[in-house]
């Protein structure tokens, strides 16, 4: 196959090949049909050469022919066609790097029909986007980044929880106490005779009560990279889903790239209890136990080498070690049914003996669950060893109407205070009267989904207020009624200066 001169030059590996045959044969054919030839073979005895490898034909099998005389071998097209299928396009087009890099390609009359593929990673690390660039590793004599006089005492923790999240005592206070041990472990770094274990948690509560909230509060309070994972999407490696060491990835991405900061982050590990062992299964466990005995070697700390940008494993992307020993693992889940293994288990104590007592005490004790023990989430399906790294195991409380209320007013950003700030900016008053806000957590009660409902409750009331007010600009205040929530009445309209007071019947 002829080629252009330029791209003789590129192609270096056939360039032992005689330049004499070369030469001639290029002083042979006519000038006409130089170009319209090219592309198409004629048996000449030259091979194409991968664009990508530089491997020949010979050695790289079949090629796939694009536009311009470029030739890539079977196996390059897949690879990029798999980088292709998981690369950061925004990313891309905003690497300024790689944009000059096109744009000189494409003044050249370059490769417009390949742009496709990520040239600037072909070409040596100039234009590879920021997403994939590990950061760095900062030097040793750089002071520790996190000093043990600097790590806030755990009342101060739970204090500044308090301003965030409602009730749930007990969960801040040894979440606030377990944190501050594991920070202050990490920052004396004592391995010594005397090993501080790691302060792994395990958070067990209804659904909608905080759990997630508790966590993300707490890292955005420390300022530490959070990554949270749904244990239901891992799988043992090599199955459909994502592999165990994917939350590390998503940790080192939420620690832009900096692996220092990454390994003091914190993994939640949602859903927990969806992988417990199955009961009675012939079948291969691939997302149950199998996860578990995954997860324990991250738990424990090791070392993990986690792609860098992606969330697989593949031939295009750099890969980053990533340290698990420092970083704090917390997984939470509902545990449906641990209630009533609970129950079993304290009234069969209960009933042996003399002092046996009735079978039924246990049914009305709302708080059943924080009488769990290791033993009960063993036989929930957890595995002994997966529980014994999550040494710190606490509960959290259903909420209660009165909880509702509170998470509705009292949060530094309460939903509530969020709609005022919105309306403030209409210059009008929106208020709230406390029956309206009684009348909101009990239909967020009958939904069963914690607080969550709390929000789709109130924009389905506000949609109304946040369309036609903005029409009037003679509202100065809104208060939103019981009746209103109760679809009995509207709200109450006061008009700027005048008090005048007029309720709207809502259709
Ligand atoms: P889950 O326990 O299922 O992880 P989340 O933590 O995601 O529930 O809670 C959902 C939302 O409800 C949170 O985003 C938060 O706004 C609100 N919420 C839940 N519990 C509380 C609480 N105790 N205090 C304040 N807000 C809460």
């Amino acid at each position: 196959m002829y080629r252009e001169e330029d791209e003789n030059k590129e192609v270096e590996a056939i360039e032992e090949a005689d330049t004499e045959e070369k030469e001639s044969s290029r002083e042979e054919r006519p000038d006409a049909s130089r170009t319209k030839n090219a592309g198409k073979s004629d048996n000449s005895e030259y091979e194409d050469v991968c664009f990508i490898c530089r491997r020949p034909e010979s050695k790289a099998g079949k090629m796939f022919k694009l536009p311009n005389n470029i030739c890539v071998c079977d196996e390059c097209m897949h690879r990029t066609m798999d980088a292709v299928s998981q690369f950061d396009y925004q990313g891309m087009l905003n690497n300024s790097q790689f944009q000059k890099e096109m744009d000189e390609l494409t003044r050249q009359g370059g490769f417009p029909n390949i742009s496709f593929v990520n040239l600037a990673d072909l070409q040596g690390d100039g234009g590879i986007p920021n997403k994939q660039k590990l950061k760095k590793k900062k030097k040793a004599e750089k002071a520790p980044a996190l000093n043990i006089r600097d790590i806030p005492a755990p009342h101060k923790i739970k204090a500044s929880l308090d301003e965030y999240v409602v009730g749930q005592e007990h969960a801040k206070k040894v979440i606030s106490v377990a944190v501050y041990n594991h920070y202050k472990r990490v920052a004396t770094n004592t391995m010594d005779e005397i090993e501080i274990e790691k302060s792994n948690m395990l958070m067990i509560g209804p659904t909608g009560c905080g759990k997630t909230y508790l966590v993300k509060t707490l890292a955005r309070l420390l300022d530490v990279p959070l990554a949270i994972a749904d244990a239901t999407s891992l799988t043992e490696a090599g199955y459909i889903g994502d592999d165990i060491e994917s939350v590390v990835s998503k940790l080192l991405a939420a620690a832009d790239n900096d692996v220092e900061k990454a390994e003091r982050g914190i993994i939640f590990i949602d859903e927990i209890d969806k992988i417990a062992k199955k009961k009675n299964t012939n079948t291969r466990d691939v997302s149950g136990e199998s996860v578990q005995q995954g997860m324990l070697k991250l738990l424990e700390g090791a070392e993990v080498e986690v792609p860098v940008g992606a969330n697989s494993k593949n031939a295009m992307v750099p890969l980053a070690t990533v340290n698990t020993r420092n970083i704090l693992f917390i997984c939470g889940g509902a545990f449906p049914d641990l209630e009533d293994i609970v129950k079993e288990r304290l009234t069969k104590t209960a009933s042996i003996g003399f002092n046996s007592e009735l079978k039924d005490k246990y049914d009305k004790d709302k708080n059943i669950l924080s009488k769990v023990t290791v033993e009960d989430i063993k036989k929930f399906g957890m595995i002994p060893e997966f529980i014994g790294r999550l040494p710190i195991i606490y509960t959290l409380e259903g909420l209660t109407k009165e909880m509702m209320v509170k998470i509705l007013k009292e949060p530094k950003n309460a939903i509530l205070k969020q709609y005022q700030k919105l309306l403030e900016l209409d210059e009008v008053k929106l208020e709230f009267s406390d029956e309206a806000l009684e009348a909101i957590a009990e239909k967020a009660m009958e939904r069963d989904t914690g607080a969550r409902a709390l929000r789709s409750i109130i924009e389905d009331f506000m949609l109304d207020i946040m369309y036609e007010i903005p029409k009037d600009d003679n509202i100065g205040r809104v208060t939103i009624t019981r009746e209103y929530i109760e679809g009995k009445g509207g709200p109450v309209i006061d008009i700027r200066g005048a008090q005048i007071q007029g309720i709207e019947e809502k259709q």
